[in-house]
């Protein structure tokens, strides 16, 4: 098991719809396999997700875990580590909220995007059993883009005000402050 490739924009697999997995499928060694090379490639990125279409296999597999202590998320709860199959998303709470992200399939850059305060994720699990979340402020930013890509969609395509798109090292020069906010998936 290892880290990764992880593609970048511009890659057509990103801009697919992945495929549900099947149920039959989760407990097959290459299954298994998956989600080892996802945490494997997430942890050599230092991202806080990954979604399987990020390592060119279309299917609608992501994990998603804050770290307890970081530089960057210092002031964040950790989460557990998620490992969300076949979701389904609802907005369970419209009011927007803003962060900058920045995304490991679009090195380099970060933007400001404007999503659903709160919302509510039915998915499977790695044992098959359903399950139920509710994702409130920053991790509900942080699911709403992990599960964008599942469904071909970057976070730059949900950027309203485009003078909000900055390279990396800008954004630290011009929004030093609100570096902290910013997540990488
Ligand atoms: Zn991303």
């Amino acid at each position: 098991m290892a880290a990764r490739t992880v593609i970048r924009m511009g890659h057509p697999t990103l801009r697919k719809i992945a495929e549900p997995v099947a149920l039959s499928e989760l407990a097959t060694p290459e299954f298994k396999a998956l989600l080892t090379d996802l945490y494997d490639t997430m942890k050599a990125e230092g991202g806080i997700g990954i979604a399987a279409p990020q390592i060119n296999v279309s299917k609608q597999v992501t994990l998603i875990e804050l770290p307890s202590n970081s530089e960057r998320y210092g002031t964040l709860e950790a989460s557990p580590v998620f490992i969300i199959i076949n979701p389904k998303i609802i907005v369970f709470d419209e009011h927007p909220q803003g962060f900058w992200e920045g995304c490991l399939s679009v090195p380099g850059l970060r933007g400001f995007v404007e999503r659903p305060r709160a919302v509510k994720i039915n998915y499977l699990d790695e044992l098959g059993n359903e399950k139920e979340f509710i994702a409130e402020d920053f991790l509900s930013t942080v699911f709403q883009h992990e599960l964008d890509h599942l469904f071909g969609k970057l976070y730059i395509d949900r950027i309203t005000d485009t003078t909000k798109l900055s390279y990396i090292e800008e954004f630290s020069q011009f929004n030093g402050a609100k570096k902290e906010d910013a997540l990488d998936e």
